[in-house]
């Protein structure tokens, strides 16, 4: 039998009856798109956060990309972040017209070295867009006062951390904006795309309301270009409201995985063999992924394949070394910290149901392997 790095079939067999219901209220209620349920969806994931608001839109990538374009930010802006990301949050930011600049990251915990971004500031910078990968927030305190001294936008990627917090502030609302992923692998997931952004902002808000809407204030009449068709599914919104409910339950489910790995894996940690992940100080971690580290990764990922568990990467390729983004200009070596993560890192299977057995084989296969290598 092979393990899954994840696998949604487990929660359906669970959750089916009301997932499937969700699906009925939605193909009853005469409305399919931006009906009641992305409405609602909206209110209880903006009161989930304690947001102001919150704007359904079809993906994390365009709730990236929108945000952005709410904020003012367009063609010969840049935006500061993170090379070791998913390569949509990048994606997003030239789809808003806007330059990607990097800076690396901290070995520690792989998330943006905060130290970094006020030297790549230039007068063309408009934006910072800190990444909560893994599912831990960036550092914001920093971030905060040096886009309050630059007059920059702070706008959050928050597709891996729903439900994470940092000194008790939830990822999402310590921005000018926030976009979520409710790709179907998130921990928070739709059965199929999704997405979403959050503000404080009034106005931010009736931006994306139009932005999302071809660029129209009410129907056939448009008030902002380029608009886009980038509206939540009404299914998909249903199935959130639904999930929402049990968000924390599954965050607790993750935690309790990734406290099972710790103890049956903690005793192997060394500074040059394995490291599991680390929680910098302040963080309630979420674990989207559950990123671990090896010098010989690519050996054990072969080992434990022959022994029937698939592993994950994420992500292998830093995005400034991928040629869709050679433009960008970045030499190899330019990004020291990022480029040696991406050579070591591999990611344990995560999801909240993952069964103990399982991942008790998958324990006891990779001390194995260990021990042999
Ligand atoms: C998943 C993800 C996205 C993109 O979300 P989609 O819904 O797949 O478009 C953006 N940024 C990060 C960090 C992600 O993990």
């Amino acid at each position: 039998m092979t393990t899954h790095v994840w696998d949604y079939l487990p929660e359906y067999e669970k959750e089916r009856a009301d997932l499937l219901d969700a699906v009925e209220t939605v193909f009853s209620s005469g409305q399919l798109v931006l009906g009641k349920s992305v409405r609602g969806f909206e209110e209880e994931f903006a009161a989930y956060l304690g947001v102001r608001h919150c704007t359904g839109v079809d993906n994390g990538t365009n709730a990236v990309k929108l945000a952005l374009q709410a904020r003012g930010i367009g063609p010969g802006d840049e935006v500061i972040t993170v090379s070791n990301t998913a390569a949509p949050t990048v994606v997003a930011i030239e789809g808003a017209g806007a330059v990607p600049v990097f800076v690396d990251v901290h070995d520690s915990d792989f998330l943006m070295d905060t130290a970094q971004v006020e030297a790549a500031i230039t007068p063309r910078t408009k934006a910072v867009l800190p990444v909560h990968l893994y599912g831990q927030c960036v550092d914001m305190a920093p971030l905060q006062a040096l886009a309050a001294r630059h007059s920059l936008a702070l706008v959050e990627d928050c597709a891996q951390a729903h439900g994470a917090r940092r000194q008790g502030r939830l990822a999402g609302t310590m921005g000018d904006a926030a976009a979520f992923s409710f790709y179907p692998t998130k921990v928070l997931g739709a059965y199929g795309d999704g997405g979403a952004v959050v503000t404080h902002d009034d106005d931010t808000d009736r931006a994306l309301r139009q932005l999302r809407y071809y660029g129209m204030e009410k129907t056939y009449y448009v008030v902002r270009s380029p608009g886009h068709n980038s509206r939540l599914d009404e299914v998909q919104a249903e199935i959130l409201r639904r999930k929402l409910t049990r968000l924390d339950s599954y965050v607790d489910g993750r935690r309790a995985v990734a406290r099972r790995y710790q103890e049956g894996l903690g005793d192997l940690v060394s500074p040059d063999g394995l490291r599991l992940p680390v929680t910098s100080p302040g963080n309630d971690h979420v674990y989207y992924v559950y990123v671990v580290r090896h010098p010989r990764r690519d050996e054990i990922i072969e080992r434990l394949k022959a022994h029937g568990i698939a592993l994950n990467v994420s992500y292998p390729w830093p995005v400034h070394t991928m040629t869709g983004f050679a433009h960008l200009g970045y030499a190899p070596g330019s990004l020291p910290v990022t480029e040696a993560a991406a050579g070591e890192i591999f990611s344990l299977p995560m999801y909240p149901s993952l069964p103990e057995d399982v991942q008790d084989r998958v324990i006891a296969t990779l001390r194995d392997v260990l021990g042999a290598l």
